[in-house]
């Protein structure tokens, strides 16, 4: 006998769906790409919002847990220019009831609160194919092929493999990248970054262009230099990122951050593990398909988004209303609880992706920093008035 539902992918969205599942007493299996728990994701600090991350947490039953690794301390967020003046601090420095956790930590949270059993390592989903009963049989690049669950959640991340079997939307490239590297704490250069930025993460924005710093749970520094380039600008060949030191020499040209203040480009001069981080996001008007009995999506694979600091949020709210509806509903009535799932899911993720898009427009503003230090007036003038 199958599990009454299949999880594809052990990301964020995956295995908190996967505990709220196995608290509501409902049966499960996790299938998953990487080859074990050991193996490390790509993906720095997370924060993690009251209303949405941290709710899941709660139900979940491990908020005490994520506390023993949550830091408040870093949610402080300064905006600097290009010539590294730093022009804007929220009040309270920006502290927020979103503190930040690694990656790894939350993962690791996750998959110690589910048994081992239930989760299927080094499975990479090649496709979903349909009989002519309607079953759903999920086929592996290892070999297996499996069937017979109710449902099929694609919890897969942006380049999911259950999509295609529910919708034609594919993501689509923003124009832009990250191209993200680490200053680790024992890199020369890590003592000048813990005096001259500290907590948390400091934005500096200028021409069109973004060095984004963010501290990471382990003390080192994680830097996005976020830049506007064709979609195959790494994959192409343009730049060969595991060449340090040629990689840090175009960025520092002029075709990028020359004229950027030194204290700036010190950070590249020193950036190691350089990383592509390519920006993809699901159209808005996508967000609206026709019930597949037996099949859905959820996090990323459903509505990735450009980066706006909510995608893992938003991830364990799909889980966490899926959860909700299918105990609310049965596993005998599975397909209720998807339709009314996806329509809660339709509108957060519309809200998702266009406040990414909006985002990503302010912070590559080709004035600089001042689009985006306007809309934070204002948003905290809104907040003070309906407060
Ligand atoms: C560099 C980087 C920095 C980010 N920073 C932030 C941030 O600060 N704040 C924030 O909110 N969001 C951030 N995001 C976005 C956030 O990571 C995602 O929105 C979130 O992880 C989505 O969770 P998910 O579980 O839906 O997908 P994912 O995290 O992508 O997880 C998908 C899982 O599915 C597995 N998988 C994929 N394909 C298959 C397959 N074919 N078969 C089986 N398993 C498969 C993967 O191995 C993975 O475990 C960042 C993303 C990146 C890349």
């Amino acid at each position: 006998m199958s599990p009454s539902i299949a999880i594809i992918g052990g990301g964020p969205c995956g295995l908190t769906l996967a505990r709220l599942l196995e608290r509501k007493g409902i049966d499960y299996v996790v299938y998953e790409r990487d080859e074990s728990d050991a193996s490390v994701r790509r993906g720095g600090s997370l924060d993690i919002h009251a209303g949405t991350g941290q709710l899941a947490l709660k139900e979940a039953g491990l908020f005490d847990e994520f506390l023993k690794y949550a830091r408040y301390e870093d949610t402080v967020f300064r905006i600097a220019n290009q010539q590294g003046e730093r022009v804007f601090q929220p009040p309270e420095g920006g502290r927020r009831d979103a503190p930040e956790i690694d990656r790894i930590q939350l993962r690791q949270i996750l998959l110690d609160s589910i048994p081992s059993e239930k989760i299927r390592w080094n499975h990479v989903l090649k496709s979903v194919t349909t009989d002519k009963d309607g079953h759903h049989i999920l086929e592996f690049t290892n070999g297996a092929s499996v069937s017979g669950f109710k449902l099929v959640v694609g919890a897969d991340g942006a380049w999911s493999k259950v999509r295609a079997s529910i919708t034609q939307a594919k993501p689509k490239y923003s124009g832009n990248h990250y191209i993200e590297s680490r200053i680790n704490p024992g890199n020369p250069y890590h003592p000048t970054m813990v005096s001259k930025v500290g907590a948390g993460s400091l934005a500096c924005l200028g021409s069109s262009k973004e060095i984004i710093t963010q501290r990471q749970g382990d003390g080192s520094y994680r830097i996005y230099l976020g830049i506007t380039v064709p979609e195959d600008f790494v994959r192409g060949g343009t730049v060969d990122l595991t060449d340090t030191e040629s990689t840090r020499q175009l960025f520092l040209s002029s075709e990028f951050f020359e004229d950027w203040a030194d204290e700036l480009k010190d950070m590249i001069r020193h950036s190691e593990d350089f990383r592509p981080w390519s920006l993809y996001y699901m159209p808005p008007e996508a967000m609206s398909w026709k019930p597949v009995a037996g099949l859905t999506l959820a996090g990323d694979a459903a509505h990735v988004a450009t980066p706006n600091g909510e995608g893992v949020n938003c991830a364990m709210a799909d889980a966490l209303s899926l959860a909700t509806k299918i105990a609310a509903h049965g596993t005998d009535d599975i397909d209720r609880a998807v339709i009314e799932y996806e329509e809660d899911m339709f509108e957060r993720a519309v809200e998702h992706i266009n406040d990414g898009l909006k985002l990503g427009a302010l912070m590559r503003h080709k004035d600089g920093p001042v689009a985006l230090i306007s809309f934070f007036k204002t948003a905290m003038e809104h907040a003070a008035k309906s407060s």
